[in-house]
């Protein structure tokens, strides 16, 4: 059904601080007061629960998540930014697959099975949409959605 994106990203961002120990310090800058979307609620609820939870979870305390959310003629656009640990270029390519994790002992000590941007691919491309993702070894990522307006 259809929901307003701007009052579902906030509530997403409020879920993933409190689910934290963390400090988390975040920016959230929609280009627009309301985005009506036609979506799986659920589903994308998941998707943003997933990529909040890598940026908080990839990142030293305290950590610092941008999102933005921009509406476009034929998509919308959301993205969220971390300052955390970052992804070596060489693993950017294997990232949405299942069960890949950048090799522990490397970069970070996290737990996790490797599945949370697979399944969050999996559900953009139900969406006819997609997901880059931009990174730079100790300064950061940038994870970019992109979803039609009008599919379904
Ligand atoms: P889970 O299934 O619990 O989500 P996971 O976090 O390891 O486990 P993914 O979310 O699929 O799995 O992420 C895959 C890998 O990509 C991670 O193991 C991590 O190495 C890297 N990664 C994902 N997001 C980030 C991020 N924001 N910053 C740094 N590395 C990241
Ligand atoms: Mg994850």
């Amino acid at each position: 059904s259809t929901f307003d994106l701007v009052p579902f990203v906030r509530s997403c961002l409020e879920v993933a601080t409190i689910a934290t120990q963390k400090q988390v310090k975040v920016i959230f800058n929609p280009d627009v007061e309301r985005l009506d979307l036609l979506a799986d609620e659920a589903h994308l609820k998941n998707v943003l629960g997933n990529l909040l939870d890598n940026a908080i979870k990839y990142s030293d305390d305290p950590v610092q998540i941008t999102v933005t959310l921009k509406d476009r003629t034929n998509d919308v656009v959301l993205s969220i930014a971390d300052k955390g640990k970052g992804i070596p270029a060489e693993h950017l390519p294997r990232v949405f697959d299942m069960f890949f994790r950048v090799p522990a002992g490397t970069v970070h000590e996290v737990k996790g099975f490797g599945l949370g941007l697979a399944y969050v691919k999996h559900v953009l491309e139900q969406h006819a949409g997609r997901i880059r993702v931009q990174s730079e070894i100790g300064k950061g990522s940038i994870f970019t959605i992109n979803i039609p307006k009008n599919q379904l």
